[in-house]
């Protein structure tokens, strides 16, 4: 469902991408780790064109996503993107927050949008917030919003990249539940992560980053008892 094929990217000088060819399978959840720098954020955020490559291909539900054909504006409101800050609106409530999308882009009737709102937020677990602002809500429940606004438009597959890392410490056990539901509906999922329980309960595959490479990938019963690499083997003594 989402395709690396020899991706490069360089920030002027720097290779931050190293060719990378991998792949995320339909209903699968892949978890990215890797120390600080290795290019993870980098990777994920090609995948919705937030950054441009210099070499090779992505594809996104069969369509390529760095052709110059793309409309990225629609494109990305496609791609289901959360990541550490949630950036909601604060001047609209939870629920216009979550029918944003489907309104403006997908010009839905707003009692429609409102319906399915009010349904995706049952789903998280924020039915009772759906006419709160933001700024009424805790981290872990703007969180929460996020990933029902990013739902509302039905995407192919999620991306998270380090959803939980901004969080109190309280707050990222509820978000990742909402996430490993959405894993066990058959979400697609490709997610940058610190969380290694969640890895190794949820992933299917976990793929290691260091240094712009993609330098191992393997199921994580696998990766986290025998990593082949010695990178991957000295990240995850430093861990613990
Ligand atoms: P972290 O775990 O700290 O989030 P990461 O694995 O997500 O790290 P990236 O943010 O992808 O790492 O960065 C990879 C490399 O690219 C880093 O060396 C970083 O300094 C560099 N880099 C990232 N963004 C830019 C940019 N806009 N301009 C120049 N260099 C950048
Ligand atoms: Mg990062």
């Amino acid at each position: 469902l989402i395709s690396f094929e020899l991706v490069n990217k360089w920030y002027g000088e720097y290779r931050a991408l190293n060719d990378i060819s991998a792949e995320v399978r339909k209903g699968e959840v892949v978890v990215v780790c890797g120390p600080s720098g290795s290019g993870k954020s980098t990777l994920i955020r090609t995948v919705n064109r937030l950054e441009d490559i210099q070499g090779g291909s992505i594809r996104f539900d069969g369509q390529d996503v760095h052709a110059p054909s793309i409309n990225v504006n629609i494109f990305r409101s496609q791609v289901g993107f959360v990541f550490q800050s949630f950036n909601l609106f604060p001047h609209l409530s939870v629920a216009q927050n979550v029918m944003l999308g489907p309104v403006n882009v997908r010009k839905q009737k707003r009692a429609q949008a409102r319906a399915r709102a009010l349904e995706l937020l049952e789903r998280v677990g924020l039915a009772s917030k759906a006419d709160a602002f933001p700024g009424q809500l805790s981290g872990g429940q703007q969180q929460r919003v996020a990933i029902a606004r990013a739902l509302a438009m039905d995407p192919p597959a999620m991306l998270f990249d380090e959803p939980t890392s901004a969080l109190d410490p309280e707050m990222v056990g509820e978000v990742l539940q909402v996430m490993k539901a959405l894993a066990r509906d058959g979400m697609t999922m490709m997610c940058v992560t610190h969380e290694m329980n969640f890895a190794r309960e949820v992933a299917d595959h976990v793929w290691f980053m260091d240094q712009g490479r993609l330098v191992e990938t393997g199921l994580p019963g696998e990766f986290f008892s025998k990593p082949q690499s010695e990178r991957a083997q000295k990240f995850l003594a430093d861990l613990r």
